[in-house]
């Protein structure tokens, strides 16, 4: 179906990445979830066709990658397996942030050396007393002569240990608003890791706590200016709810409908195909209209959010968590419905529509939870109607 919201360097850079997609991500899937294994083979390959850098200037080897490109690589990345979604998201959301929110030595600081090897990031907000409230964070960058001081730790870091740049929101002071953004090498002294944590799916990330010791932080990485944090995170970071989150579900959603209607056309029982019968073809169509649907939210709200970046309104903003809370839910409900249709089959892991069940959950729960999602919305409706 030709899609209205991608112009022609958009359709070309998605079939590229789907051929990369398939080719090179889709054939590891059931062996690294199967064995908790990160596919690091594939993260030199992933630099060579340059979809590493995408989110960086031509100057640092990117393309300058909009959302809706982002979301675009994602959605093919998440079709063939969903692990490689948040491993790659966790490398272009710090770019991008680096990109808006940075200043111009700062980027030439950071991605001159992220560029210059296959480098992978880490998007680090979380702490072991919170994942919503992100106000109560703890870690702290403190100013001493002529660099910062950073100390805390971090919980839950996808890439965590494997990243050779960290992306931390931090706190810089008392105040409410007392918020910074830095990125530092995997090589600051200071740094260590915590254990590598089992998960129900993306059994192939890896994950775990980074903790920073009296780390020393040259002003050359910071993300703008000490006390720009909390914007950054609400109005710049938030957005790859849409085009990182959303985006990477729709592509879960998208492979358990593809399974479901191939295996529904060829299945037969009671001398037809099953998916002739009311009961599973009426199951294919709902599946095939949430499917559809939350595509077109996700390019909109990417449209909306290009536009809008480098400072997004509330307004977008309230749409973007509308579309990360629908694109995780119909990801959760499409699979589901996968297995059903699949009966048997669909438990087992064959036809790998069960590990999409298990990874569409995270979904629900990272990058902001599908709750705090409806509570940014409720608040907007609210705000605007009251
Ligand atoms: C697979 C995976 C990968 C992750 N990767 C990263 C990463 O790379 N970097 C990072 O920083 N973090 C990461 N996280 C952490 C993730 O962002 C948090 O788990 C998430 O924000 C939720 O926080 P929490 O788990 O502390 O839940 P809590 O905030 O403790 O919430 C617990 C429950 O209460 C609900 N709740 C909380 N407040 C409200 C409210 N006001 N109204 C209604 N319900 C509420 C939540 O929705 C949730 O259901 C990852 C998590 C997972 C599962």
């Amino acid at each position: 179906m030709e899609e209205v919201y991608f112009n022609d360097e958009i359709v070309e850079i998605r079939d590229m990445v789907r051929r990369f997609a398939q080719d090179k991500i889709a054939p590891l899937a059931v062996e690294c979830d199967e064995a908790e294994r990160f596919p690091s083979e594939l993260v030199e390959p992933l630099f060579e066709a340059g979809i590493l850098t995408m989110p960086m200037s031509e100057e640092f080897g990117g393309i300058n990658a909009n959302t809706q490109t982002l979301s675009v690589v994602l959605e093919e990345v998440g079709a063939a397996f969903a692990t490689m979604g948040p491993v790659l998201l966790s490398t272009f959301s710090p770019i991008k942030i680096v990109a808006m929110a940075g200043q111009p030595h700062q980027q030439k600081a950071i991605f001159s050396q992220m560029s210059a090897k296959p480098s992978l990031g880490a998007f680090c907000l979380s702490e072991p007393h919170f994942g919503s409230d992100a106000r109560s964070m703890k870690t702290s960058l403190v100013k001493k002569g002529d660099h910062y001081v950073l100390n805390g730790t971090k919980r839950w870091i996808t890439n965590g240990g494997v990243a050779d740049w960290y992306l931390i929101f931090t706190k810089c002071g008392d105040g409410k608003d007392d918020f910074a953004v830095c990125m530092i090498p995997a090589t600051s002294k200071g740094i260590s890791f915590g254990k590598k944590e089992k998960k129900m799916g993306l059994r192939g990330g890896p994950m775990c706590d980074v903790i920073f010791e009296d780390v020393e932080v040259p002003e050359e990485y910071l993300v703008g200016k000490p006390g720009d944090g909390w914007h950054t995170l609400d109005r710049v970071a938030n957005t790859m709810r849409c085009w990182g989150a959303a985006s990477i579900s729709v592509g879960i959603a998208r492979s358990a409908f593809e399974v479901a209607a191939r295996y529904a056309a060829e299945r037969e029982a009671f001398g037809k195909p099953i998916g002739k019968f009311q009961g599973v073809g009426f199951k294919l169509a709902d599946m095939a209209r949430d499917l559809r649907a939350t595509q077109l939210l996700i390019r909109d709200t990417n449209y909306r959010v290009d536009l809008e970046l480098p400072s997004v309104s509330a307004n977008t903003m309230a749409q973007v968590s509308m579309s990360k809370y629908t694109a995780s839910d119909t990801a959760m409900s499409v699979a589901t419905e996968a297995v059903q249709i699949l009966g048997g089959y669909g438990y087992m892991q064959e036809y790998q529509v069960e590990r999409m069940i298990r990874d569409a959950k995270a979904f629900q729960i990272l990058d902001g939870s599908n709750e705090i999602q409806r509570l940014i919305l409720s608040r907007d409706i609210l705000r605007e109607y009251a």
